[in-house]
This record gives C-alpha cells, structure tokens and sequence, in this order.
C-alpha cells in the first residue's frame, strides 16, 4: 500500500490544519503538542534583522508586513509577538527554529486540488497575528518565543528532511506564518530552486507588497476566510475582512494556485444570507474554479459551548455554493462523506476519490477528465 494511504488510513479522520489527530485525541496541553513534534526542544528566540519596518519620529517602527500596522516603541513587540523595535532596529525572533515539524497528507492543509496522495514536510513558528476565540493551535499561536519549545532548522536541514521524507512540499502552516515572514522566505528561496514546492496555509492577513516579493517561491497558498462580514472578524478574530479579500484578489492577480476554507461555526457564521453573498463574491472577483472547502467546527479553545457543526448545516451550505456556480466545493472534517471527493464539472464522473485523507481511485490525465477531457484546475504534476 502507498505509504501515503496507510498514513491516511491510520489519522483516520480530517481535521483541517489542526495537530489534534496526531494527538489521538483528549485534552491537549502546549507542552503535550510541541514534545509530539519536536522532542528535545528549547525556549528560545531565533533573532534576525525584520523587512518591512519604517522609522518613525521618536524612535517607534511602524511595520508593514500585516495590515495592523503596528506602531512599534522602542523594546516593545508587535501584535504578533514576534517582531522587535531594538534601540530603533527591526528584528523578528522567530527566524531559523521551528516550534512544530510533521509529514502531513497535503489533504490535511487541505489543499485538494495540489499533487493529490503526497506529503508536505508542514512546519510552524510560535505566534499569530490574529486572535481567533476557534483557533485549533491556540497552544503554538497565541503563545511568545520564549514560551514555546523550539528547535534550530535551517533551510539546508528542512531540504534534506523533505527528501528522507519523500515529501516533494514544504508547507508553512498550524500557526501563521506571515508572522515569520523572513524565514519562510529564505526557506522557500532555498529549496524551490532544488525541486520543492512551498505552499502557504494562511488567514491571508498580509500587506500587497510582502506578498507579491513572497510569491514568485511559492506553488500554491491556502487562505482561511473566515467568515464574511466585518462583525465576525472583529468579534471573533479582533481583525478586519477587507485584507483578507485584497490578499484573496492578489493572489488571482499574481495567478498562483489558491484554495479557501471556511469553517463553518454553528450560530456565529452558518446563516444562508452571508454564505450567499460569500459565494457570489468568490464567483464573481475570482472565478468559479477555485475549490472552496466548508469544515466542520469542533469546540475549542474560547469556543466550548457551541456544538459541533451539524452535518446538514454543511450540506445546506454546500448545495448553496454550488447553486452559486462554484464548480468544486468540498465538505470537511466529515470523513466519508460523498463531498470529499473531486467530480468533473463536465460529465460529473469523479475524478479523484477521497475517504479522509486516504486517496482512492484519480482519474485524471495531464489534468483532464479521463472520461471526457474535462480540464480540471490545480498542479498535478
Ligand atoms: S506582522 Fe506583527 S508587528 Fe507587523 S503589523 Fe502585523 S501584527 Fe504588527
């Protein structure tokens, strides 16, 4: 059996990015998760010069590299966490030391339509730049350098990782990774000249011009749209919509392959009204091809009294964005369910079988229908 299925097989659920299905379940601390990943770890802060920074009268900094554009005073921090004003220089302190390393199926990212059955070697750094009351990797996000496990991991390291593990992707996820925007530059820099694709799981909180500098490294990036209207992102993310969408029409503009997901959170963003008007805009400002994923919500973090979303609220969203002309939509978090798989907008065969992250039968040639010669957008090879 492909290496890759068994793995699948014995994960034996999606659960988006989240490091909860290697845990085996049960309640996690950060100390729980970071020991699973990385074995041996310290506290400590990886210090290198920061882009993107601009002085300011008085000695502040203002940095560019998120919309937030914090105003940064002398020793004091970013939003994030991560990005210092020392003496009136920029420094991030997350650069060259991970706090999380895995072979992931690249269905767990998920991206769904990018080298379906291989693995992405998926790392992250501690911090955030946003605050979500759902976060799945509260543990490694919401926490500073100090205060997380890590390990040195050069991009030389990462490279040869990738290689023994049989992964031909590099992904930068679990936490956010614009935050070590550096790092995974000099990552992808390195290795994307040596034969490895570099993908991007991200809120898509990032300024126009870190990311147009980023992007001619990267093969594919994932943006988490979170909800569509303001009053979500500023409730429940202390955060603003309107970035996320600019991020989302440069990443069209720039023409590198992307994937959106929604989670889909009983009560807080599962009504029909702004779904529709979601799904209409995704139609309309980016096309009908770009593969939606709707996942399903588990309690966590500062969300523990809401339930599980309920399959059908998924359904009723599915068949809405569907109405709406998206060709390939996808329901997640919800293994077996007949939406996992891939169906040609043409004939409607199914082209690529799923059951979680266990791939099944592909159907496709040099990325068409093999039933009716149907091109099927993504990067297959
Ligand atoms: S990257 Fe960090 S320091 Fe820079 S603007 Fe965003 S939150 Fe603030």
């Amino acid at each position: 059996m492909h290496r890759r299925r068994l793995l699948g097989m014995l994960a034996g659920c999606a659960c988006g990015t989240s490091l909860a299905p290697r845990l085996l379940g049960g309640a996690l601390r950060a100390q729980d998760a970071i020991d699973f990943a990385m074995p041996g770890g310290e506290p400590a802060v990886g210090l290198a010069p920061a882009r993107f920074g601009e002085p300011l009268p008085g000695g502040e900094i203002l940095c560019r590299l998120c919309p937030r554009e914090c105003r940064i005073a002398d020793m004091a921090r970013g939003y994030c966490g991560v990005r210092e004003n020392r003496r009136g220089e920029f420094f991030t302190l997350v650069h060259g030391r991970v706090c999380s390393l895995h072979a992931d199926p690249i269905e767990k990212k998920p991206f769904f339509h990018f080298l379906p059955g291989t693995d992405a070697l998926s790392l992250a750094t501690p911090g955030c730049n946003l605050a979500c009351r759902f976060c799945q990797n509260w543990q490694i996000s919401q926490f500073r350098p100090e205060q997380v496990p890590t390990r040195a991991a050069s991009p030389e390291a990462l490279l040869r990782a990738a290689r023994d593990q049989g992964a031909p992707t590099l992904a930068y996820t679990y936490s956010e990774p614009t935050i070590f925007y550096e790092y995974m530059r000099d990552i992808a820099a390195y290795t994307a000249p040596r034969g490895i694709r570099n993908v991007v799981v991200s809120n898509g909180y990032i300024q126009e011009r870190p990311l147009r500098e980023l992007a001619p490294h990267l093969s594919a990036y994932k943006v988490d749209l979170k909800a569509f209207t303001e009053e979500f992102y500023a409730r429940q993310c202390n955060a603003e919509l309107a970035p996320v969408l600019a991020t989302l029409e440069t990443l069209k503009s720039i023409g590198l392959w992307m994937e959106i997901v929604v989670l889909v959170i009983p009560t807080l963003n599962d009504d029909e009204a702004s779904n529709q008007a979601m799904f209409r805009w995704i139609r309309a400002t980016l096309g009908p091809e770009v593969p939606l994923h709707l996942t399903r919500f588990h309690p966590t973090y500062k969300i523990l009294n809401l339930p599980r979303t309920p399959v059908p609220t998924l359904e009723r969203l599915h068949a809405l964005a569907r109405a709406e002309g998206l060709h390939y939509v996808y329901i997640g978090n919800a293994p077996g369910h007949p939406t996992e798989s891939t169906y040609c907008p043409g004939c409607g065969a199914r082209v690529i079988e799923r059951y979680g992250y266990v791939i099944g039968a592909i159907a496709l040639d040099a990325g068409r229908c093999r039933g009716c010669g149907h091109p099927i957008p993504g990067v297959w090879s």
